[in-house]
């Protein structure tokens, strides 16, 4: 499946669902669940601790539950997501699992350790709808919405193998998320901020990761970025600029057709007022396109004095894709342009890329 050029997908083809997991649900919704099973409702509170403290989903090692409620309560884990691949590299600390979901849908997450905390980056979507030309998955096109549970699962898998000491380090915990795998966020809304809630609520009903801690990435659909200022959640915007005209944009962010730069900047700037969080705008360096030290110098002009922060990412190559990352002296000037305005900038670092794990590279193929 690819999509033509341009062409946008908003709309995810209807599917089966995944069936009804326990972190699809409130805590309120898992009482109410587990009394329609004809269970005391405080089983819900000891199965959200197995589920997200020990992060256990075996329901005959749960001795605190009656032996004859078991299976009964085994429904609400049923298993979601089946591992096809795992790639590792930098020795361990960086690996990438490929997911087989019940429909048969692919969908990959990546683990990233540092030596000061571990970001999960996870799909939101099977495939994505929105067909930036540089990014593998968006050449794919979409397939399905996942289900809150289907991408808490994700975070969870990580999470157990650090507590187990799968990972080079020493046992360890999650401590960021990024929604920067495979699909867009926001255009998979009310999924995603039940995932958020279940990542940020502290546990045993959710995992307890810092809001602060959770970033959601998009290319900009701009109501979705007002709704989400409106949900309470302070989370990170991470927005996927690229260019700063429209000209140029339009062709890299096929969804600056709908919303503009000027338009998709203020949402963001609403956003950061909202939240009083910085707001990160993402931009791929692709050699000759869109690093010229004009653009850096709009860019600048564009963002200066806002509750901002730039992420240059140096473009990871994809099939079938003729641009490339740019050179080492115009990502410098690049750098050097928005620091004259004042305007905090990082690199990315490239992990993942030995694996196909990092950004854009996410194809999710067996
Ligand atoms: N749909 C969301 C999440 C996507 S991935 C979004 O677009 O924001 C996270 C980041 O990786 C986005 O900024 C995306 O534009 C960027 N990206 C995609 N392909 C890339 C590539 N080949 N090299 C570097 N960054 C890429």
């Amino acid at each position: 499946m690819s999509q033509p050029p341009g062409q946008l997908t908003f709309v995810a083809p209807r599917r089966a669902k995944p069936a009804r997991h326990l972190a699809d649900l409130s805590m309120a919704e898992r009482r109410a669940a587990v009394t329609e099973l004809g269970e005391k409702a405080f089983r819900a509170d000891q199965l959200s601790r197995h589920y997200f403290e020990r992060l256990t989903t075996d329901v005959q090692a749960m001795t605190d539950l009656p032996a004859a409620s078991r299976d009964k309560l085994a429904t609400l884990l049923p298993n979601l997501l089946t591992p096809v691949r795992e790639l590792t590299t930098d020795g361990g600390t960086t690996r990438k699992t490929l997911w087989r979901l019940f429909d048969g849908a692919l969908v990959e997450s990546v683990l990233m350790r540092y030596p000061d905390r571990v970001t999960m980056c996870v799909s939101s979507q099977a495939g994505c709808g929105m067909n930036c030309p540089f990014c593998a998955t968006g050449q794919a096109g979409l397939t399905r919405n996942m289900s809150t549970a289907e991408i808490v699962e994700q975070v969870v898998a990580g999470a157990r193998a650090l507590a187990a000491g799968e990972v080079p380090g020493g046992p360890g915990r999650v401590s960021n998320v990024v929604f920067m795998g495979m699909g867009e966020p926001l255009a998979n809304y009310k999924q995603v901020i039940g995932a958020v809630r279940r990542l940020v609520e502290p546990a045993p009903h959710g995992l307890g990761i810092s809001a602060r801690s959770v970033t959601v990435s998009t290319v900009g659909l701009v109501p979705a970025i007002g709704k989400l200022a409106d949900e309470g959640l302070p989370v990170t915007l991470a927005l996927s600029l690229h260019a700063p005209d429209d000209e140029l944009r339009d062709t890299l962010v096929p969804i600056n057709t709908r919303w503009k730069v000027a338009e998709v900047l203020d949402a963001a700037w609403a956003y950061a007022a909202r939240t009083k969080r910085r707001v990160s705008i993402e931009y791929a360096l692709i050699k000759d396109v869109n690093d010229q030290e004009w653009r850096a110098d709009l860019l600048g002009k564009l963002i200066k004095n806002k509750l901002v922060h730039v992420n240059l990412i140096p473009l990871n190559p994809t099939p079938g894709s003729k641009w490339t990352a740019s050179r080492p002296e115009d990502e410098r000037a690049f750098v050097r342009r928005l620091q004259f305005h004042g305007v905090p900038v990082t690199v990315r670092d490239t992990r993942g890329r030995e694996i196909d794990g990092a950004c854009g590279q996410l194809a999710a193929a067996e």
